[in-house]
């Protein structure tokens, strides 16, 4: 079985451009580099994605990205910054080691997200939202 990436960099056996680090994750340079300063915030343990997180990790991923995101703004002046984070391939995840883009924008940078919005009837959003609240144990 081939190695996951992000933990190898993690055991530090594949090389990375480090900018962050604390107990529960590593923030380093993407090698893609969409647009200059464009970092990815990950966790340290192998958890493939977003419904594999636990609490602890989802609290320091939240921490990390905001003092990185804030380390962006002021170090790359972006006109924008772009949040991103894909659960399976579907959504775009092409490493299964959960991770977080921080992308820094720019008006015209060639970057597009199709959002192929379907604006459906109230009755639509109440029925969406009964099925959630179920899930969630609010019914
Ligand atoms: P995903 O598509 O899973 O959201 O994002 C994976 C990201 O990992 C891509 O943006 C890609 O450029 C980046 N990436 C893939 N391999 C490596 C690597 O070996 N080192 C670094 N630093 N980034 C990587
Ligand atoms: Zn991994």
């Amino acid at each position: 079985m081939s190695e996951c990436i992000f933990c190898g960099i993690m055991a530090g056996r594949i090389p990375a451009t480090t900018v962050y680090e604390d107990e529960h994750t590593l923030a380093f340079m993407d090698i893609g580099q969409v647009n200059p300063g464009h970092v990815l915030v990950a966790v340290k343990a192998h958890v493939e994605n977003l419904y594999q997180l636990d609490e602890e990790q989802a609290g320091a991923i939240a921490r990390a990205s905001l003092r990185v995101a804030r380390a962006i703004r002021d170090a790359f002046h972006p006109q924008g910054l772009s949040v991103y984070q894909a659960n399976g391939a579907p959504a775009g995840q092409t490493v299964f080691h959960y991770h977080v883009h921080l992308l820094p924008r720019h008006e015209g940078d060639g970057m597009a997200l199709i959002w192929p919005a379907k604006n459906p009837p109230r009755k639509t959003l109440d029925a969406y939202a009964e099925k959630l609240r179920a899930a969630l144990g609010k019914a």
